[in-house]
């Protein structure tokens, strides 16, 4: 990881209009820098804004307010030919390897497909990149010209990575890249993740609602509650010095793989549902389940603020 900072949202909020003319606040102010190099962990329950968050870090949806900065430079989603700059750069791994690949393409021509869109070398080399693609991602040559049904849901994932490098992107969201696959697999596909990184220097914002996956991957790790940032610090830090109450009732959730300490660890359950992001509770979004809530919190939302260095978060009670 480098000092620069590769991805900011500044003051980012993404909302959607819904039926009844109503507003959908799926973000909600949120600033975050990514740097060069690093792996940003992104948490929540699902539902939290964070899938939204990182398609809007890489151009899929336009914010409703804030700006989106890459490499120190603004972009202007509005700007065509902004966008197109900014899709050179930024790629998507999805969640969902079955339903993100086309059915009635070949691999060879889903991973080929940003080149031409791109206009990226001429044919020859293209499919020279698609073998190559399919090695780097552990794959076989001959894969490429069979289609996403022969393939079991690791193999898909990645085809999916090796659709996301085609272009040589720089930063990557991996948004929830392994949930849909067995726990057998998951762990090849982080690693596999992790090699890339370090091979190809890129920058990956990696959502995720498994604290387990996301302590080893990340550099830093930011939780979101509700469309709003609560919590940010970096990795060991954020186990060691947990703040936020709902970053610690997350993490109470995770298991332990000893059974002897699993019996005994203290679990504190998080009482009721998510609240609707159409109707908000007043001041701390979090009071409605929040054990330690007091007056205070239901009339204020409190700003994330850095209570120790490098360590933010959003709570009126954490000093
Ligand atoms: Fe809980 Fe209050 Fe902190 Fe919100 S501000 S997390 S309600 S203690």
């Amino acid at each position: 990881m480098t000092d620069e900072i590769l991805v900011r949202a500044d003051h980012i909020s993404k909302f959607f209009k819904v039926a009844g003319g109503r507003m959908l606040h799926a973000v909600e102010d949120v600033s975050l820098d990514i740097h060069r190099g690093e792996t940003l962990g992104l948490v929540g329950e699902s539902g939290c804004g964070k899938s939204t968050l990182g398609r809007t870090m890489m151009g899929i949806y336009r914010p409703t307010k804030g700006k989106l900065y890459y490499a120190g430079k603004e972009v202007d989603l509005s700007n065509r030919k902004d966008r197109i700059a900014f899709s050179k750069k930024a790629q998507i791994v999805f969640q969902d390897p079955y339903a993100s690949l086309d059915p009635r393409m070949t691999v060879g021509s889903i991973i080929q497909e940003g080149m031409e869109i791109h206009g990226l070398y001429d044919e020859q080399r293209r499919r020279e990149r698609v073998a190559e693609l399919l090695d780097i991602v552990g794959l076989n040559r001959e894969h490429a010209n069979r289609f996403p049904h022969e393939f079991s849901g690791g193999q898909r994932q990645r085809i999916g990575i090796a659709r996301a490098l085609a272009i040589e992107p720089e930063f990557i969201v991996c948004d929830e890249p392994i949930s849909a696959l067995d726990v057998s697999i998951q762990a090849q596909v982080i690693n596999l993740l992790h090699d890339l990184q370090q091979k190809m220097g890129l920058t990956y914002l990696f959502i995720a609602h498994d604290l387990n996956i996301v302590r080893y991957i990340s550099d830093r790790i930011a939780v979101m509650y509700l469309g709003s940032m609560v919590e940010l610090a970096q990795s060991g830090e954020l186990y060691a010095n947990t703040l936020h109450p709902y970053s610690k009732a997350l993490l109470s959730a995770v298991p332990i793989p000893d059974p002897d300490l699993e019996t005994t660890k203290h679990r504190q359950i998080i009482e009721g549902d998510v609240p609707s992001p159409i109707n908000k509770p007043k001041g701390c979004a979090f009071s409605s389940r929040c054990p330690l809530a007091c007056d205070k919190c239901r009339e204020a939302a409190p700003q994330l603020r850095e209570a120790a260095p490098g360590h933010f978060v959003a709570c009126h009670l954490v000093k």
